[in-house]
């Protein structure tokens, strides 16, 4: 090869400070986010360490991507184990980890078929492409006209057909022309559900708690009508369980809090226990059928590294019941926050421990909160402008809930 013939200098990184590494990120990376200024360089658990040595406990758990706690000592064997084996076959042949990937996804969730894709949002892309095509195919929609109600506030990821129909503005602005075949209903609104169908619509994709959107739990109750309202109207009903599922909120998967049956569910961030990005598309042999060789695929999806991982993922979630613990811990916590005396609180909710706080507007937004939680040891992180969302990895202890407790009352009362 060829010397370079310019030197690149790299910073010397051993010496650099935390405002250093915010600099340097700042320098040459592209300003989509709104970080706190904390520079992680450990995790272990439900805690990290930033560069300088400081210890916080993670109440973000990468939106819920990090189920099973930081570096999962079973997960991280798993993935070393594969990673000297065979990391990427590409699906143009087998391998010998995706079959038990499928079987154990299959189980857990009640559904008979998979499609392993890598981001959320891949996943959700495939749930559409399955209901448009199941549309035409099955129900005999006419070509192109196929819809899918969604719900306000939705959130399913950042493709340019996800933020089509997303209600967020700014999701939206300046990306069109945008992807047309999607109506919206008021989220939680069965009567609206009702009034929406017609003989084109396709599915109602929706999920069973949003996350992104502010924690809103629905009426109970909801998820079943939706399903009987779908069920008279020929129409397929689909959860996104991105971040309410593989135990976040109390169950291995949220729709499981009104025994509905649907006919697909899309799964991504836990399903790695964080080590990578691995998500699924799951559904009814009906539904999966439409696809045939070359409709759809990926390069990494389903490959035998993500397969390792997920398996091992999934494993940490039954054997350590996670879903059991989010449940009792969930509750026991949300009780906790529901006695705190704050006139900033306007509501506390959730399932699980997938728990928002909402906060009234003239408490001047949640993350100045979140900075001084920050500040306390603790991570949170504000989703829209007033809602403090904690959700910490599901392997938590009551320890470390109380101790959480004690900085988030504190916060909120002085
Ligand atoms: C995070 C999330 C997605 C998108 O997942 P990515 O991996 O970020 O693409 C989709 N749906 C829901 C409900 C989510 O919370």
């Amino acid at each position: 090869m060829q010397a370079a013939n310019k030197t690149v200098v790299l910073p010397n990184f051993n010496t650099m400070n935390t405002e250093d590494y915010i600099e340097l990120e700042q320098q040459y990376g592209a300003d989509n986010y709104h970080p706190l200024d904390v520079v992680i360089t450990k995790g272990e658990g439900v805690w990290v360490w930033d560069i300088e040595g400081k210890k916080y406990l993670d109440f973000l758990s990468a939106y819920s991507a990090l189920n099973q706690g930081h570096c999962h000592p079973k997960i991280l064997e798993a993935m070393i184990k594969q990673a000297q084996k065979v990391t990427l076959t590409s699906r143009a042949f087998r391998n010998d980890q995706l079959g038990r990937f499928y079987e154990k996804l299959s189980k857990i969730s009640g559904l008979p078929k998979v499609l392993p894709m890598n981001s959320g949002a891949e996943a959700v892309e495939t749930a559409i492409k399955a209901i448009r095509k199941w549309a035409y195919k099955v129900k005999g929609v006419p070509e192109n006209q196929a819809e899918i109600i969604v719900c306000t506030n939705n959130f399913s990821g950042r493709t340019i057909s996800l933020i089509s129909f997303s209600t967020e503005e700014q999701y939206q602005d300046g990306f069109g022309p945008l992807t047309t075949g999607f109506k919206v209903i008021p989220f939680g609104d069965a009567e609206a559900l009702e009034k929406a169908m017609t003989p084109h619509t396709a599915a109602f994709l929706v999920e069973p708690i949003q996350g992104e959107g502010g924690i809103i739990v629905p009426p109970n109750g909801f998820l079943k009508q939706a399903e009987e309202i779908c069920r008279s109207h020929n129409v397929l009903l689909i959860f996104d369980e991105i971040q309410t599922g593989l135990g976040r909120t109390g169950k291995m998967f949220a729709h499981q809090y009104e025994n509905v049956k649907p006919d697909g569910i899309t799964v991504g961030k836990a399903l790695s226990g964080g080590f990578y990005p691995i998500s699924a598309f799951i559904s009814t042999d009906e539904v999966m059928s439409v696809f045939q060789p070359g409709d759809h695929g990926s390069t990494f999806g389903g490959n035998p590294l993500a397969a390792a991982i997920g398996n091992a993922a999934l494993d940490v979630i039954l054997d350590e019941d996670l879903p059991g613990k989010a449940a009792i811990l969930g509750e026991y916590f949300q009780t906790k926050l529901q006695s705190i005396k704050s006139s900033h609180i306007k509501e506390v909710r959730g399932k699980g421990l997938l728990i928002g706080m909402e906060l009234h507007p003239e408490a001047g937004g949640a993350r100045r909160f979140c900075k001084a939680l920050a500040k306390q040891g603790l991570l949170a992180k504000e989703t829209r402008d007033n809602v403090i969302r904690f959700a910490p990895p599901l392997v938590i202890s009551q320890d470390e809930i109380d101790w959480a407790f004690e900085k988030i009352e504190g916060v909120l009362t002085k």
